[in-house]
């Protein structure tokens, strides 16, 4: 069988399965789209599947194929996503306190590590024959669904808040996408692509509803897994941002499969990371009062007052024993000229995000300064250059006179 090591979907609400060779996006059992389904695996059959050596050597995320939930006879489309650095970052872990390396899946393709995402959900889609394929984002979704779109000869259609950032517009009309940009919120554009594709009937990629989507979030946890058993070290903490949850839900995921599979002898306590100006998930885990669903933060890509993967957000928190923090919009900005300056990693704010957070963590004796923290710096930041500006103030201007330098650095 062409999925023999994919069982059920299950959903995270009920725990009804569905067959996985269906196209089914969440639980009939429940209002709108609340039943998130989760891929469930028959690990024998991976584990016989998979033979790399976990030896630090990773070219792209297809290394781990026998973990991804594509049919044997799919051709993957790849821009050989994945496999990025686990920096040391020693200046970064002085001016913080603590040991701190960074996972730089801002080197992706499109510049974020939701490629990892996209290039399993073209796969599919392009191997179950749709030709149309569609997804509301906030930006960054956007941009690297198109992208492997086009890679993977699709029509894209997607849906975009209208104030996302412009490097974010620029990507997917250059990838040959359709934007549509929403006169609204997010939240608003993701219920009209919820609606058009039940109308149409278009392969609808949303990370959140899109159960094999975030399938290829795993592979960054693969990778942290690996590169722990080379480097002889499992980090205490590995820390996210949290805009809908799929993220920190697919890496904690991955990581825990090497752990459990034995491959890996501990695993990390995940730390999840959100804007003071949308906090859901954090409510949730803290069991907050939780009133509104707005967001407002400058961090566009965490920007999300209704997440679609709480649950999963929570379960990862609470099966690591981690928790979350949230932390204040300057608090980002700092982050992000933390991150360039110290390290070369130039971060769009929410990938400086858990940055920020570990800082939070540490003076709430959340992370102990014995403990190694990784951050995951998830998308990079040359997207976003209005965030760039108001993180430094921008550049100084002088006139074309060696007097003007002569001032400035004569003592
Ligand atoms: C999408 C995104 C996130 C958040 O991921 P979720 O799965 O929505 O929690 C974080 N950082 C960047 C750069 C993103 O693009
Ligand atoms: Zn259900």
């Amino acid at each position: 069988m062409a999925l023999a090591h994919v069982t059920t979907l299950e959903c995270t609400l009920c725990g009804a399965e569905y067959d996985p060779e269906q196209v089914i996006y969440t639980c009939p059992e429940h209002d709108g789209v609340e039943g998130i389904l989760e891929v469930k695996y028959d690990y024998d059959v991976v584990h016989d599947r998979f033979d790399a050596d976990l030896d630090g050597n990773i070219d792209t995320q297809w290394k781990y194929e026998a973990f991804l939930p594509v049919d044997d006879e799919a051709d993957p489309v790849t821009l050989n996503e994945g496999g990025t650095d686990l920096f040391d970052a020693p200046r970064l872990s002085d001016a913080l306190g603590v040991e701190t390396l960074v996972k730089d899946d801002g080197r992706n393709p499109t510049g974020c590590f939701k490629d990892r995402a996209s290039s399993v959900a073209v796969t599919k889609a392009r191997h179950a024959g749709r030709d149309v394929i569609c997804c509301a984002s906030t930006g960054n979704a956007a941009a690297s669904l198109s992208g492997y779109a086009a890679r993977g000869g699709l029509d894209c259609r997607i849906f975009v808040p209208g104030d996302a950032p412009e490097g974010k517009l620029a990507q997917p009309l250059i990838y040959g996408a359709d934007v549509l940009a929403v006169e609204g919120t997010y939240d608003e554009a993701y219920d009209l692509s919820v609606e058009v594709t039940e109308e149409f009937g278009w392969y609808n990629r949303n990370a959140a509803i899109n159960p094999f989507q975030v399938e290829g979030k795993r592979t960054v946890g693969h990778e942290l897994a690996e590169q722990s058993v080379v480097r002889g070290e499992v980090p205490d903490w590995v820390v996210f941002s949290m805009g809908d949850g799929c993220t920190i839900a697919g890496a904690w995921k991955g990581f825990r499969e090497f752990y459990e599979l034995g491959y890996v002898d501990d695993h990390p306590k995940m730390l999840g990371v959100q804007a003071d100006g949308a906090t859901a998930i954090h409510d949730a885990f803290h069991g907050h009062e939780d009133a509104d669903d707005v967001a407002e933060t400058l961090a566009d890509s965490i920007a999300v007052g209704r997440p679609r993967n709480t649950v999963k957000a929570c379960r990862a928190l609470e099966e690591s024993d981690g928790t979350s923090v949230v932390v204040p919009d300057e608090a980002i900005l700092d982050a992000m000229k933390l991150l360039g300056s110290n390290e070369g990693i130039f971060a769009e704010p929410a990938a400086a995000t858990p940055v920020a957070g570990v800082r939070e963590a540490l003076s709430r004796d959340i992370v102990d300064e014995d403990d190694t923290v990784v951050v995951c710096s998830t998308g990079f930041g040359l997207k976003d250059t209005e965030g760039a500006k108001r993180a430094t103030g921008g550049v100084t201007r002088i006139e074309p006179d060696i007097a003007e330098v002569t001032d400035r650095y004569s003592t």
